[in-house]
């Protein structure tokens, strides 16, 4: 299963730019910025990142948002994201940019799209192509969603194709942001919003009304409500499912107790994504193998969900067909 899963031409839909820095890129940064008093010596910065609690991971992620000053910074992670993603065969991604967590804290605009530009040229010569979506950090308020909107509005990088909704969802509703994410679509930006992760499934109905998502970032608590299972099936809106994050920050107890099963067998389209990967000790790879393992999944229902995930980006039609035929040859070929 283990070199199948490999071979798959794989789809990441959920994974957070700052969220995707692993040891490498870190290291990087660090000996780049040794003022940010991130360990720059690798078995140390090995023992900081080694995931420990969510209080610790976010303390861990703000270390490395601390160290992102400029557009060569941007760069440094996107490329090392891409070669992760070049090194388990995923062909294509669409990484979740928060633009104004990168503003506020001082970068000017026009590196950051530089640092974003360079870094996706260079991620597509190493056989990945890169999408962006831009994302609210909705802690931040009515005022980041402005700016968010504004920034993706006028700058409008190459790759931008959705609008997302980050950040805690406790005391976050989504309908406030809903001007926001009208705006967004009426650019012809798709709304990625993240609901009901660690909040119940009435997020993910305000999500869908309000926000009129097209996909769901996480959506783990759609379980509890059958209604709202049968409607994502019937209306076939993705989940974007982040099975070993959500074991992380402790929304499930372990993979075999994740609701995917249930999901699945309510006929929702699911899709595997990381989230922010090295932190949690994720890969995408990982992610097929564990829900394989726990679910008892043959190759056939392995490969649906790849396929789930070319079908449910938002890639053009015919590469959407190309990987599907791959992802038909290598089953095939997998006998
Ligand atoms: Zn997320």
């Amino acid at each position: 299963m283990r070199s199948f899963v490999h071979a798959l031409p794989k789809v990441e839909l959920h994974v957070h730019l700052v969220g995707s820095a692993g040891l490498d890129t870190v290291l990087e940064l660090a000996r780049r910025h040794p003022e940010a008093g991130v360990p720059a010596d690798r078995a140390e910065l090995a023992r900081f990142y080694a995931f420990r609690d969510f209080d610790h991971f976010l303390k861990v992620y703000w270390a490395v948002q601390s160290m992102l000053k400029g557009r060569a910074d941007i760069h440094t992670l996107v490329v090392g994201l891409a070669r992760e993603l070049a090194r388990q065969n995923v062909r294509y991604a669409e990484v979740t940019v928060t633009p104004y967590n990168h503003l506020t804290d001082g970068m000017a605009g026009d590196d950051l799209l530089a640092g974003l530009e360079s870094g996706r040229a260079a991620a597509s010569a190493l056989g990945v192509d890169l999408a962006w979506c831009f994302d609210i950090p909705g802690e931040k308020g009515l005022v980041a969603g402005r700016e968010t909107l504004a920034f993706a509005r006028s700058e409008r990088p190459a790759g931008l194709v959705s609008f997302g909704l980050g950040g805690p969802e406790e005391g976050v509703g989504r309908a406030q942001f809903a001007p926001f994410f009208d705006a967004a679509r009426e650019a012809g930006l798709h709304s990625v919003p993240h609901a009901g992760e660690t909040t119940g499934p009435e997020t993910i109905w305000s999500a869908l009304r309000d926000l009129r998502a097209e996909r769901i970032g996480h959506g783990t608590s759609c379980h509890e409500d059958p209604r709202l299972m049968e409607h994502l099936a019937l209306k076939g809106i993705p989940l974007e499912v982040c099975p070993t994050s959500n074991v992380r920050t402790r929304q499930v107890a372990s993979i075999e107790a994740h609701p995917v099963r249930r999901m699945l067998d309510a006929g929702v389209v699911v899709t595997l994504n990381t989230d922010d990967p090295p932190f949690f000790g994720a890969t995408l790879e990982g992610e097929y193998l564990a829900v394989a393992t726990a679910l008892g999944l043959g190759r056939a229902d392995v490969a649906r969900l790849a396929e789930n995930a070319v079908l449910a980006s938002f890639l053009p039609n015919d590469r959407k067909t190309s990987l599907l035929e791959e992802i038909a040859g290598v089953l095939a070929s997998a006998g």
